[in-house]
């Protein structure tokens, strides 16, 4: 509990979540009973500890131990059900957080060691989702959710997953995008699959400037031309500032990425697990800076098991101890809507008939 009115009314302000990926979701209580159904061996036995020793590895520094989460995660989700599951509940745990939009990622090429093809991993996340949708409404909550289709990045099946992001486009997914090893894995690893996407006119995110610098976002928003920069949060790097005049001088790519309004989708919490910033706390970490600066920031969970977060959390460590306030709250909620991989359209009637309402609403309230 708080004495802050903010903070308790952060559940009910619409939310929007861009980057928030299906295998770093799941519910703890899900992958002990997913885990048990398979004989796969999990770490802890009850959904409390589990839920502990996933934050833990996550928290402890070493990037084995971090990705390490992810092996259990993934081995509890290779078959339809378990995928159909997953996507299901995820939509239903973010639609009672109150978000209202949110795109969910994840890598087809990591849910097939039992057999099952491409397709059918898409086809599976894509009925959990319309289940998760279908249930949320009956509950009375209204989400919309596309899925993001992820090429790992040390795998070289890049222009087979973009080839099947395209083939789904009208049947669930709305993206593409490139994880895993940022560093030494650029985009111009495979530089055909860019002109490719391009060529089908089809949204693209990549993630850049978590786990390399400024070089890795150049190559994402140039050569991977990016409507969106998974995390972009190094974009710092290519900013200098004098504490003394209290002024910011953007080098050419801050200024690139800014000029166009890339959004970019920060996930603070995550970013200070996994050390992407120099920043060892939510007050010091750069999205404040960023969004001070105008540049076109997203709040994000990235992985809410591994850093045990949602959005409501993200929002409240950000009030208390970065001194947000609802109207940055409402900035970066109407920036990710902006920034959803719908037509304009649809973006316009989710900011002004759903974000703009929502948060009036509640302003309202704490009058
Ligand atoms: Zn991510």
């Amino acid at each position: 509990m708080s004495d802050d009115p903010l903070v308790e009314a952060i559940p009910d302000l619409p939310k929007v979540v861009l980057h928030d990926h299906l295998d770093g979701g799941l519910r703890p209580q899900t992958v002990l009973e997913l885990a048990d159904a398979v004989g796969h061996h999990v770490p802890a036995h009850d959904a409390e500890s589990l839920a502990q020793w996933f934050q833990q590895a996550a928290d402890s520094g070493s990037l084995v131990r971090y990705l390490e989460t992810f092996d259990h995660t993934l081995a509890v989700m290779q078959t339809p059900e378990a995928l159909a599951r997953v996507a299901k509940e995820a939509v239903l745990d973010l639609a009672s957080d109150g978000v209202v939009y949110a795109e969910q990622r994840w890598a087809p090429e990591q849910h097939l060691t039992r057999g099952l093809s491409l397709e059918a991993t898409v086809e599976a996340v894509q009925a959990g989702i319309e289940a998760g949708v279908a249930e949320a409404a009956a509950g009375g909550r209204t989400i919309v959710v596309g899925q993001l289709v992820t090429a790992m990045r040390h795998a070289d099946r890049w222009q087979e997953i973009a080839e099947l992001a395209v083939a789904y486009r009208d049947r669930g997914v709305v993206g593409f995008d490139i994880a895993g090893p940022e560093d030494g894995f650029p985009p111009d690893r495979h530089a055909g699959i860019w002109r490719y996407l391009a060529d089908n006119d089809f949204p693209v995110t990549i993630h850049a400037g978590e786990a390399a610098g400024p070089a890795s976002i150049a190559q994402a928003v140039h050569l991977g031309q990016a409507d969106r920069i998974g995390h972009g949060v190094r974009i710092i790097e290519d900013i200098a500032f004098d504490d003394e005049t209290q002024t910011a001088t953007l080098g050419r790519l801050a200024h690139w990425v800014r000029d166009h309004q890339i959004p970019l989708e920060v996930a603070p919490v995550s970013n200070l697990q996994t050390s992407a910033t120099a920043a060892k706390t939510i007050a010091e970490h750069p999205i404040t800076r960023l969004k001070e600066l105008d540049f076109a920031v997203t709040l994000n969970t990235d992985n809410r098991l591994m850093s045990r977060t949602s959005m409501s959390h993200e929002m409240r460590l950000l009030v208390q101890h970065a001194g947000w306030t609802i109207d940055d709250l409402a900035d970066v909620t109407i920036a990710a809507a902006w920034g959803t991989f719908q037509h304009h359209d649809a973006r316009r009637a989710l900011v002004e008939d759903v974000i703009v309402p929502g948060f009036q609403k509640i302003e309202g309230a704490l009058l």
